[in-house]
């Protein structure tokens, strides 16, 4: 972890192209989880120093264990309200800690809510003892159930501050305020993403979220829970392009927020049609209750993700569906329906 430079050519531009070959030591928390196992691999592979700080709560060591040999990559299992210890260079923060599935961060709601507050407040900290520049995982769900049809950065949301998703959505709330906050009054050098619903490889089966869910379901013949009439609408991301937007802002100078997501927009109905033709499942839709403060809407204006990051999504959910299904039926063991397309 030396944060070393990578040996430049003699072209009398050193420095400029010191900055941009400099290998970084990169401190990604939450590294251990579905989105932050994928970040850390890909910073890896770029030849950085990867430091990944997990609790576990939802993160798998499997997730990592390709990782696991790699000199430039160290694990530590720490919770981000411990107190952390930092010796050495530090250039880089990503802070993925947090339960996203509502099931999961509804089961601790007071941790889940500490988690995006005092333990925000502790990596924010260290971004400013060590002068690294540091991005917030934050979320589509700032915006609550959105009352206009595409949400973009301007909009304020209409959320519940008493209702179940509370300890989430006002958590992250609180969390681009303390962002901003230290931007704005400490000298810290601030990143905020607004993840809308991601998908991809490495979800775990028992996440609880709809795509993990579906797949799973339509694998092992299971019925397909479809909550409410199935009419509400997500827009999903494919995690490669998720990861490739979080890097992009983490480079960029901008210090709003932005929202990172695939604006094509499906309701739950249509998405477990495309499960189960893809699956080729005889599985049955049964209708379970709607959750309480289930937004009954989402849909990413990427415009500004565009504009300043020259950022957009590349893949589309059918082909991202169809590599989340082959990456499910390896890890349950149920033969890879795809491979007969
Ligand atoms: P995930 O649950 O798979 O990963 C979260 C990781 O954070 C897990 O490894 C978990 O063990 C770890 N963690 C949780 N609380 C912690 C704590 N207090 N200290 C240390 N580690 C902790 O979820 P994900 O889908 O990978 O999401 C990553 C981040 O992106 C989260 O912050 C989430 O809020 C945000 N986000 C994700 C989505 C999405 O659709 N995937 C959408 C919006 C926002
Ligand atoms: N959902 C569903 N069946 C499931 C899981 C979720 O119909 O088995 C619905 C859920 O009610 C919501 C949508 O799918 O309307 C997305 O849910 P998810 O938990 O993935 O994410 P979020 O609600 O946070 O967007």
């Amino acid at each position: 972890m030396d944060g070393s430079l990578v040996p430049v050519v003699a072209t009398g531009c050193e420095d400029f192209m010191a900055r941009f070959r400099r290998r970084k030591v990169v401190l990604v928390a939450g590294g251990a989880g579905f989105v932050g196992s994928h970040l850390c691999e890909t910073l890896i592979s770029e030849g950085h120093s990867v430091v990944c700080l997990d609790n576990l709560q939802t993160g798998r060591i499997q997730n990592i264990s390709a990782l696991q040999a790699h000199p430039q990559f160290r694990f530590i299992e720490q919770d981000i309200l411990d107190r952390l210890n930092w010796q050495g260079p530090l250039d880089e923060i990503y802070n993925l800690a947090c339960p996203a599935s509502p099931p999961l961060y509804q089961r601790d709601p007071i941790h889940t809510f500490r988690t995006c507050t005092e333990g925000v407040l502790n990596l924010l900290g260290l971004a400013k003892a060590t002068g690294a520049r540091i991005l917030q995982a934050s979320t589509s769900e700032v915006y609550g159930d959105p009352e206009i049809t595409l949400q973009h950065e301007g909009y304020r949301g209409c959320v519940n501050t008493v209702g179940p998703r509370a300890c989430y959505d006002e958590g992250k709330r609180a969390a681009e305020t303390l962002f901003w906050e230290f931007g704005t009054h400490m000298g810290v050098e601030v990143r905020i993403a607004r993840i809308f619903n991601t998908y991809g490889p490495r979800m775990s089966p028992e996440d609880g979220r709809v795509v993990s869910n579906f797949i799973v379901q339509a694998l092992t013949g299971a019925d397909i829970t479809i909550y409410g009439d199935g009419m509400q609408t997500r827009s999903f991301c494919y995690v490669d392009d998720l990861v490739a937007g979080l890097k992009a802002l983490m480079a960029s100078e901008t210090s709003d927020p932005v929202n990172l997501g695939n604006p094509g927009e499906f309701t739950m109905r249509e998405l477990a049609d495309m499960v189960l033709r893809q699956t080729d499942s005889r599985s049955r839709l049964v209708q379970c209750p709607l959750p309480v403060d289930d937004p009954r809407q989402r849909r990413p204006d990427i415009s500004r993700a565009a504009a300043r990051l020259g950022w957009a999504p590349t893949v589309p959910l059918e082909e991202g569906i169809a590599r989340t299904i082959r990456h499910f039926a390896g890890e349950l063991q149920v033969s890879d329906p795809c491979e007969a397309l």
